[in-house]
């Protein structure tokens, strides 16, 4: 995509998110827009960061780790995990990220507890949530987030907030509301969902990071 795009793209995204804010009597910058770059090269990230985009996103770990300490040279920018994690890359993770959004089970929570009290670095974590029960999708299920939270506490992550992909092709609204209801009633104010064709709708369901990808980049190859 032409350099132009991507800042045209970036100011869209933010009226948007800004509109959204407004209509549910919400502040703007109370939502967090992450800009997901996963398969995009430091060659089409560079331009939103010279538009002012501070905060980015990758899904994993191997990928983030080859692109992103040469993009971070020149400016400071907070990179948050947004995929799966397992247990052996906790290490990694934690030297590499500032948030991580997909603590899903015990063994996870125990290794990031480790690395965590071993480097002394306690990037937020955001617990998440297989909103829709789907086999194979990541996530806890909601009959086990209590327990995962208390988990979490006792390992001393510093849990921030909750996080959900609902699943594809239905109205999200349900899943995003279940979500904040759930995040109410554990006592967290962090609510890490809404992508692409849905941003929109969570923040005005109370998102405060937003996910973005392919609204800012284009499609993915
Ligand atoms: C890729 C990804 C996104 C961004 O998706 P888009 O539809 O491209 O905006 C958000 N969240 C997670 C967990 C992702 O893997």
């Amino acid at each position: 995509m032409p350099i132009d795009d991507a800042s045209t793209r970036l100011a869209e995204v933010r009226e948007k998110i800004a509109r959204a804010a407004h209509l549910a009597g919400r502040l703007p910058e109370s939502v967090e827009l992450i800009a997901i770059t996963k398969t995009h090269d430091a060659a089409a990230i560079q331009p939103l960061i010279d538009a002012g985009q501070c905060v980015f996103g990758e899904n994993r770990v191997q990928e983030a780790a080859a692109k992103w300490p040469g993009l971070r040279e020149a400016t400071a920018v907070a990179l948050h995990l947004v995929g799966q994690l397992q247990s052996n890359k906790a290490e990694e993770a934690i030297g590499l990220f500032d948030a991580i959004h997909s603590v899903d089970r015990p063994s996870l929570v125990h290794a990031l507890g480790k690395a965590m009290d071993k480097t002394g670095k306690r990037p937020v974590c955001f617990v998440q949530v297989n909103i829709s029960d789907e086999p194979q999708k990541g996530g806890c299920a909601v009959a086990d987030l209590a327990a995962l939270l208390a988990e979490a506490r006792a390992a001393e992550l510093p849990v921030g907030g909750l996080m959900c992909v609902p699943p594809l092709e239905v109205e999200p609204a349900p899943y995003f509301a279940l979500l904040a209801k759930l995040a109410r009633d554990s006592g967290l104010a962090g609510l890490s969902m809404g992508m692409s064709g849905d941003y929109e709708t969570a923040v005005a369901i109370g998102a405060t990071h937003v996910r973005v990808g392919t609204a800012l980049f284009g499609e993915r190859a």
